[in-house]
């Protein structure tokens, strides 16, 4: 085979194989202070397996009120701030990098809608909330977010490639 022949067969099998290849996506999620207290860890996690996410980073922190103001500065002019940043700096949570097709989306079905009592049958803050705002995990909403949400916790060294 010529360099020239080889050369465009790899473009072929390059252009088919990203064509075949499935798209996979991240998300940064958060059990937050209250799942943690509550024995949630290997809910949550049992959650996330069975769905098909593979898990490519993962640690315990504890937010000092900085770090959570920081986390959530885009919702620093709502009325919640005050009290969402005290929440998530009250005690540890574990952050987690979630890697799957759609994961983004998924995970959010997963999590239920913000406010508990609106959330879908089945979904973790339907069954584990008990308040709008201690409820039990975070996902980021956006690929832009999880962007800047993967990497105010984790630096490229930790993020492990499958
Ligand atoms: P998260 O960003 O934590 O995944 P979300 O995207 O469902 O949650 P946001 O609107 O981004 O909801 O709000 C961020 C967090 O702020 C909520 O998860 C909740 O802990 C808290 N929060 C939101 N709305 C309220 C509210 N009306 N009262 C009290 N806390 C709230
Ligand atoms: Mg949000």
């Amino acid at each position: 085979m010529t360099c020239r022949e080889g050369c465009r067969k790899f473009y072929v099998f390059s252009r088919n194989w990203r064509k075949v290849k499935p798209m996979k996506e991240r998300t940064l999620s958060i059990i937050k202070p209250d799942g943690v207290a509550k024995g949630l860890i290997g809910e949550v996690l049992n959650r996330f397996e069975h769905a098909g996410f593979q898990v490519v980073a993962m640690k315990m922190v504890h937010m000092s009120k900085k770090q959570a103001e920081g986390f959530y500065a885009v919702h620093r002019e709502r009325p919640f701030f005050e009290s969402v940043t005290d929440f998530m700096s009250s005690g540890p949570s574990v952050v987690m990098v979630l890697e799957a097709e759609n994961v983004i989306s998924r995970n959010r079905e997963l999590m239920g809608a913000t406010n508990y009592k609106e959330a879908a049958e089945g979904t973790i803050r339907r069954e584990f909330a008990m308040d709008i705002e201690k409820n039990v995990v975070h996902g980021s909403d956006s690929p832009e977010t999880a962007a800047f949400e993967i990497g105010y916790f984790f630096n490229a060294l930790e993020l492990v490639r499958l």
